[in-house]
């Protein structure tokens, strides 16, 4: 079958002083497909993230989201085009409530401001659509029973999902996750998984960082192994797990 990527990246650098955080001097990402972004402590892989959504800048190289040029594009515009992440430690403002922090994802939506969802509740007419779009996510996500609670009282595993759905409410096509499965416990992680699931079988691609490689056995189409800030293997996670580049990219990190 042809090829059809979401993202396509070409030598794609940063530097932190003299390390070479990031040197992917080729990168795509299938469409519709569950990509696992994987590789040692260090590797590049957060840093990667944060200048494919815009919150890095990189020293050279560009990048196409969906056949648009996408490098150098600031985060909240990168949002609106439809391409989303949630990071590491994730960021959920405790100090609002479930529903504030779902309407704050929408403020990414074209046509919202981030001062205009928080503090005057003006929406343009659209209030009601987004409550109502925040309400179906929230459902599903099954936080609806803590909607207007503050997000504070939330447990980490419920943090994260909050974090997945907050996320959706810019319709994205292509969702980005920085290790959805850190700190969040067993309980959840089997509802985590199936809600990863289920965003592609809702027609996105998604990729995500992750260091559990059962997980990544579990649910990934597709796996990129970076090391030190290069692309080493791609493939099938049957395959890549099996290669002798991948093993030693890990070892060589103990
Ligand atoms: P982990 O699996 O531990 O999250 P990672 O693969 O996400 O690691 P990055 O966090 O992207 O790796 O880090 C890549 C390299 O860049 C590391 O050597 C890191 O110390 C360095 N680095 C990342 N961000 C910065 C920064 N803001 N300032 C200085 N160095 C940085």
């Amino acid at each position: 079958s042809k090829r059809d990527p979401i993202v396509v990246a070409r030598k794609v650098t940063r530097s932190f002083g003299g390390i070479n955080a990031v040197d992917v001097e080729h990168l795509e990402i299938p469409r519709h497909k569950i990509t696992a972004l994987i590789g040692p402590n260090g590797a590049g892989k957060t840093t990667l993230f944060n200048l494919l959504t815009g919150f890095d800048t990189p020293n050279s190289g560009d990048w196409e989201f969906d056949g648009k040029p996408l490098a150098k594009v600031a985060s909240h515009k990168v949002a609106r085009m439809g391409m989303v992440r949630t990071f590491q430690l994730t960021k959920v403002m405790g100090k609002l409530t479930v529903m504030e922090n779902m309407r704050l994802g929408a403020a990414d939506q074209p046509g919202e401001s981030l001062g205009r969802a928080l503090f005057k509740g003006l929406w343009g007419g659209r209030e009601r659509e987004i409550t109502k779009q925040a309400d179906v996510l929230l459902e599903k996500f099954k936080l609806d029973t803590k909607r207007d609670d503050y997000a504070a009282s939330l447990s980490g595993g419920q943090r994260k999902l909050l974090e997945m759905a907050r996320a959706l409410m810019v319709r994205p096509r292509l969702v980005m996750l920085d290790e959805p499965m850190a700190g969040v416990n067993p309980a959840l992680t089997q509802s985590l998984l199936e809600h990863i699931k289920n965003l592609k079988a809702e027609g996105m691609t998604v990729l995500f960082v992750e260091h559990d490689m059962q997980m990544v056995r579990h649910i990934a189409d597709w796996v990129v192994v970076m090391a030190e800030g290069k692309v080493v293997a791609e493939g099938p996670p049957a395959v890549v797990m099996k290669d002798q580049a991948v093993i030693d990219a890990y070892l060589g990190a103990h």
